[in-house]
């Protein structure tokens, strides 16, 4: 299996790292013709505005956009807002292939970084400790799209919709593999 890890700012290498640790062959995702080949893509976190600026730049919005279209991809933080299709007052560059509504900076200033326990079923009993920097979520979401976490009522930070998928925090800056490891099950269910 071959995972690509769009390199162009941001958490890449920290996603890299742990899809190594589970035996995934990576590639840095620059150019349109880094996505041949390859089985799924991660988003990874950053700052969103300057991927969607970079990613213009470089000729990519609209490979990524066919690429994701079909295959399994995965955005984080940066990487969710990127993949969704309505940011409410915010006008960049994205993707716009996940039917959510996202909020950036959700959190605001004031706790801008925090990490908290949450109970992901898809993950099994332990609760996962999820890691937010500046984190966005999701504030409304399709009846289509599978709701896997929530921070409160109204606080979507996980979801799926079919081989999409999207987290507001970042499962890299952890030991724990679980998240990963769930991306791969989706890969390898749309291969099978
Ligand atoms: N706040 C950033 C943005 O709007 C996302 C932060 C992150 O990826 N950690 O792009």
């Amino acid at each position: 299996m071959k995972i690509g890890v769009l390199a162009l700012q941001g958490a890449f290498i920290e996603h890299e790292k742990m899809l190594r640790s589970l035996g995934v062959e990576t590639v840095q995702v620059r150019l349109p013709v880094h996505l041949d080949g390859l089985d799924g893509l991660i988003i990874p976190g950053g700052e969103s505005t300057t991927i969607g600026k970079l990613a213009t730049d470089y000729g990519l919005m609209q490979p990524l956009r066919d690429f994701a279209t079909y295959k399994p991809t995965w955005g984080t933080c940066a990487g969710m807002i990127f993949l969704a299709k309505d940011l409410g007052q915010h006008h960049q560059p994205i993707l716009g292939l996940m039917d959510v509504t996202v909020n950036r900076n959700a959190f605001g200033r004031q706790i801008d970084s925090f990490e908290a326990d949450l109970d992901i079923a898809v993950l099994g009993e332990t609760p996962y400790h999820a890691v937010f920097i500046r984190a966005p979520v999701i504030t409304q979401a399709a009846p289509q799209v599978e709701v896997l976490a929530k921070f409160s009522d109204d606080q979507i930070v996980a979801a799926r919709e079919g081989h999409l998928l999207a987290t507001a925090f970042h499962p890299e800056l952890t030991n724990d593999t679980r998240f990963h490891t769930y991306f791969l099950g989706m890969i390898k269910s749309s291969e099978s």
